[in-house]
């Protein structure tokens, strides 16, 4: 499972910087993709994101947890998942 505070993926001015590792900035980019989906208040839509694991061809459901305002996501096929938190606010919060 990925427990991830989307806040030390960002830069002071809230942006994912361009010279972090590979690595660490695909995972940011793939969480901001999940964060405004999540938000973007269309539930009834298909899934569209792709999933991180390696060759796995699932699609990924992020859903708010309302108690916590954590995102938690799941691959539809090899159900790796995660918790993101600390999204609020970020320019990806289309509430
Ligand atoms: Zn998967």
């Amino acid at each position: 499972m990925y427990i991830t505070n989307f806040q030390h993926y960002l830069d002071k001015n809230g942006n994912i910087p361009t010279n972090m590792p590979k690595d660490a900035r695909e995972l940011a980019n793939f969480l901001a993709l999940l964060i405004d989906d999540a938000t973007s208040g269309d539930y009834d839509a298909e899934p569209q994101i792709r999933c991180i694991g390696m060759d796995c061809s699932g699609l990924i459901v992020p859903t708010i947890i309302e108690d916590t305002n954590e995102i938690y996501w799941v691959c539809t096929e090899c159900k790796t998942n995660g918790v993101i938190s600390n999204w609020v606010g970020t320019k990806w919060d289309n509430r």
